[in-house]
């Protein structure tokens, strides 16, 4: 198809009178009073046998939260128009059906389908928060639709970086989930300006072994290829592209893991050539992530029953969360307070099955000896959510909360 005539250009919808208007509606559909007061007293409240302790950073992120604002807006400045979404503004599924219930249509992220053949000028296209591959803002341009783009700035530092890479020829090894929205963005700029760049998305420190050994000699082409399929740039070969490497992450990993990682690819790089030209690094784990992580950390310092961690199934940060807390202590990953089912069940999520799963803890639940309860929650949950965890936990307990 060819060009449209008009190039719609980036809209601005933070006007100061619409987001007068967006402050307001957010703040009844996300806010809570009950978490605010808990927070002001230090994230711990007390009653009867149960204490629940709340991490020091948790919930809404900086780039969600503008994300959000942007969505809410779009509604307001095009009140007429079909508004569009890639994907899910972000990875939690009640802030997504507040979106679906303004008219807000998610269009497919995995790849670019008829839908995209759609789109009109007059339509509205919203980029989330995680971005999109640049095949698919191509694609919107192409249709001479709207764009209101939520990526989060922290996001951009990413493919700024694996920008710079490409144009000094050096791949980028991109420690992130392959599929998850925000990794398929930054891959698409991996490639370069020109499309000439190549990339390699690893995601354990298992595939970070077999690349080293690859990098040390020791690999088997065909398998390295079939071990990382889907993985790689087109055209990427082994051999040819993991003589200058620079690593990069998904904003949302976990920090620990990411260190480890670069560590390893920066050592198997100094035992091939002794050239540490060959190797960049740059750590692009966003502050708010960090920021949660190491609250939780915090946390765990102090004796805990069990902790509870809410967000989106397919939430990254939110994941982490969990592996940090499971360590240390039974942890559930709940959507929200519905699954904390009753006193003897707890549905949750888990990591290694990637499934739900329900758990029974009666005897922590419904004991009559005093317990403390952790919480905290991905950086796009927001605070009702918490709020209705808080106020769950205290019910099933025979609680009742006087805030
Ligand atoms: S988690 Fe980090 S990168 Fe993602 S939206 Fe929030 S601040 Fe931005």
């Amino acid at each position: 198809m060819p060009k449209p005539a008009i190039k719609r250009p980036r809209v601005n919808v933070r006007r100061p009178d619409v987001m007068e208007l967006v402050s307001a509606e957010v703040a009844v559909h996300y806010q809570s009073s009950l978490v605010e007061k808990i927070k002001d007293q230090d994230g711990k409240i007390t009653c009867g046998n149960t204490t629940l302790l709340l991490a020091q950073d948790f919930g809404f992120c900086y780039g969600v939260e503008r994300a959000i604002d942007l969505a809410y807006a779009s509604r307001k400045v095009f009140p007429e128009n079909r508004i569009f979404l890639i994907g899910e503004i972000i990875h939690n599924p009640e802030v997504n059906r507040q979106l679906r219930e303004m008219d807000i249509v998610s269009l497919p992220w995995q790849e670019i389908d008829s839908s995209y053949d759609d789109l009109q000028p007059d339509d509205v296209v919203i980029v989330p928060a995680f971005g999109a591959p640049t095949s698919f803002m191509d694609k919107v341009e192409e249709r001479g639709s709207y764009t209101v783009d939520t990526t989060c700035g922290d996001v951009m530092k990413v493919w700024r970086r694996v920008r710079g890479y490409a144009k000094d020829g050096i791949t980028s090894i991109i420690h992130g989930k392959e599929n998850h929205e925000e990794t398929r963005a930054t891959s698409s700029r991996a490639l370069g300006i020109d499309g000439s760049g190549h990339f390699l998305v690893i995601l354990t420190l298992a595939d970070t072994d077999f690349l080293c050994e690859y990098i040390r000699g020791s690999g088997d082409k065909s398998a390295f290829l079939e071990r990382f399929k889907g993985s790689y740039s087109d055209g990427f070969d082994p051999d040819l592209h993991l003589r200058k490497i620079g690593v990069a992450n998904q904003t949302t990993m976990l920090k620990s893991e990411t260190l480890e990682i670069q560590n390893r690819l920066a050592t198997a790089i100094q035992d091939r050539d002794s050239a540490p030209d060959n190797f960049s690094v740059f750590d692009t784990i966003c502050g708010a992530t960090q920021e949660r992580q190491d609250a939780l950390f915090e946390m765990l310092k102090t004796r805990m029953d069990l902790l509870l961690v809410v967000g989106g199934y397919n939430s990254s940060n939110t994941a982490h969360l969990v592996e940090i807390g499971e360590k240390e202590l039974p942890t559930f990953f709940i959507r929200d307070a519905s699954q904390i089912k009753s006193l003897e069940e707890i549905v949750h999520f888990d990591l290694h099955q990637h499934a739900e799963t329900t758990s029974n803890y009666a005897n922590v639940f419904s004991g009559k000896e005093h317990i403390t309860v952790g919480l905290t929650a991905g950086a796009s949950c927001p605070n009702n959510l918490i709020e209705d965890t808080v106020r769950k936990v205290f019910a099933l307990r025979g609680e009742t909360l006087d805030l």
